[in-house]
């Protein structure tokens, strides 16, 4: 049976970042989605009125405006614009203070008073040394460094934040919060090594090339990867589950942007038992409990500067992050998790009404919560905004079981798509050179499962492509990503 050169299973932005470049080097792409739209974690949709859009999953961006995968897409000559926010991220505390990470870091340093010369000491280097750091991490951990200082300081700060010495190096709460908010995003146990990593990075993306929110909504992303699929020959089958490898038969070779239980669940008859065994043991993390609101008002933060930052992390003092953060992954049910607070509208105009605008938040809880999130993560805000439940004009709740249901990738609400392990992040999903490529001949792996793990950067994609053409058709020379005539 002829079929395409590549079939491609699922349309998250490693999936896309796949179909551009195995379009771009000439080959035939075909994408099949289960959702009726592409585009998995970039998905921006109205939910209660027709002309206010929310994000479903990702809304903030400094990876994609980091990665070198998009860097080459080149997102901003395709006319996706990444509007910058003042503020990058933001963490609240009691008594109307609040720490605030500004894209100047000159203004944060000061801002933090005692602890600015601790904070610029940390954030300086990092940011002149930023695109190597980023290329290292996001390299899943398999090239060779082009700045070589990019290791030593990954490493140094990574050792300095993500262990017990972090404790005792800000001497204020607020510089303490500020980086504990960026190292829960690894969504685990606090402190570890993969959080420092995690705080390293994204911490000093905040000074450099930014934590922006793209205009209009993350979609405009996927869109923008979508047409250019389209304008180098690939097509999409939109609504179409993806249950067995036979169904791909004609194809050559099949990436799939697949969880690893969709991999066991697509392939598992034909994998080798025990390579089936390794990914059985693949070990998930806490989930995520969304909250999309539409408000009628800006929110009447206690501290007005936090009205101008894209990312508000609401979690309390040092101390409270970690303990949250720990007992969540613990599995402990905690009244007091940590919260993500997006406010699109204090940076993209186009995205608020006369009276009516989107609030986007997430509460980290254990692996398959089933609680609604709706009053756990307004409580969260309104310890912050006092009078925020009175701007509330509706609420839709999606607990971390439910995340599953939306996207089979999110196994138990895991948004990771695996436990951010420092082991997990590089050996994803098993210890093997090649991590993109599995026993099957011809069926790779090319998920946020693979290094270098969750967020919108499109590396995993991009490198399972890269290891695709490599091995099955030849190709040594990566592709061109930037815009051509065809798509300028
Ligand atoms: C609530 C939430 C908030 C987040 N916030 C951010 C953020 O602000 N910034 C950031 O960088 N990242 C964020 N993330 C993480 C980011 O969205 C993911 O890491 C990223 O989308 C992973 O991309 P992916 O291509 O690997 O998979 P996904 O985006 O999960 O896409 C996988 C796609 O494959 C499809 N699929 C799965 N199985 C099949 C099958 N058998 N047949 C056909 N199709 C299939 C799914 O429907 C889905 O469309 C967030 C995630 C969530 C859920």
């Amino acid at each position: 049976m002829s079929g395409p050169d590549v079939a491609v299973v699922g349309t998250g932005p490693n999936g896309l970042a796949a179909g551009v470049t195995l379009a771009r080097a000439g080959l035939s792409v075909v994408l099949h989605e289960a959702a009726d739209r592409f585009g998995g974690g970039l998905r921006t949709t109205p939910l209660f009125d027709d002309d206010v859009v929310h994000d479903i999953c990702s809304a903030v961006h400094p990876m994609a405006a980091a990665s070198r995968f998009f860097r080459e897409f080149d997102l901003a000559a395709r006319g996706v614009e990444l509007l910058q926010p003042e503020i990058g991220y933001a963490h609240p505390l009691d008594g109307g203070r609040a720490a605030l990470a500004h894209r100047d870091l000159d203004v944060t340093c000061d801002l933090l008073g005692p602890d600015g010369k601790r904070w610029r000491r940390l954030m300086e280097p990092l940011v002149a040394h930023s695109t190597g750091i980023v290329d290292l991490v996001l390299s899943g951990g398999r090239a060779l460094p082009d700045d070589w200082a990019a290791p030593f300081l990954l490493a140094g700060r990574t050792l300095a934040h993500g262990t017990a010495l972090a404790r005792g190096r800000f001497a204020t709460e607020e510089a303490d919060a500020l980086l504990a908010g960026v190292a829960a995003h690894a969504i685990g146990r606090l402190p570890s090594l993969a959080s420092g990593a995690i705080a390293v990075l994204l911490g000093h993306l905040a000074h450099a090339s930014g934590w922006p929110v793209p205009r209009g909504g993350s979609a405009r992303i996927a869109e923008a990867m979508a047409a250019d699929i389209t304008a180098h020959g690939g097509t999409f089958h939109l609504g179409r589950t993806i249950t067995d490898l036979r169904e791909l038969a004609g194809a050559r070779a099949v990436l799939l942007d697949t969880g690893v239980k969709g991999l066991l669940r697509i392939a598992g008859d034909r994998l080798p038992r025990r390579y089936a065994r390794r990914l059985a043991r693949f070990r998930y993390g806490p989930a995520a409990a969304k909250v999309d609101f539409l408000v009628s008002d800006a929110i009447p933060w206690s501290h007005p500067e936090l009205g101008r930052a894209g990312t508000v992390h609401l979690g309390g003092t040092r101390a409270e992050v970690f303990r949250a953060e720990s007992l969540t992954a613990a599995g402990v049910a905690v009244d007091d998790p940590f919260v993500l607070l997006v406010d699109p509208g204090a940076v993209d105009g186009t995205r608020v009404r006369p009276g009516r605008r989107p609030v986007y938040a997430y509460a980290h809880v254990p692996n398959g919560d089933d609680r609604d999130p709706v009053e756990l993560v307004s409580g969260r805000i309104e310890r912050y905004a006092p009078g925020f439940r009175d701007t509330v004009l509706a609420a839709r709740g999606i607990s971390g079981r439910q995340f599953e249901a939306y996207n089979p990738n999110y196994v138990g609400g895991d948004i990771s798509s695996g436990a951010a392990t420092l082991v997990q992040s590089i050996l994803r999903p098993t210890a093997q050179l090649d991590p993109y490529r599995t026993p099957l001949p011809g069926v790779y792996l090319c998920s946020a499962a693979t290094p270098p793990g969750p967020g919108v950067h499109g590396m995993s994609g991009h490198l399972a492509a890269l290891s695709v053409l490599r091995r099955e058709f030849g190709v040594t020379t990566p592709p061109r990503l930037g815009p051509d005539a065809s798509n300028a």
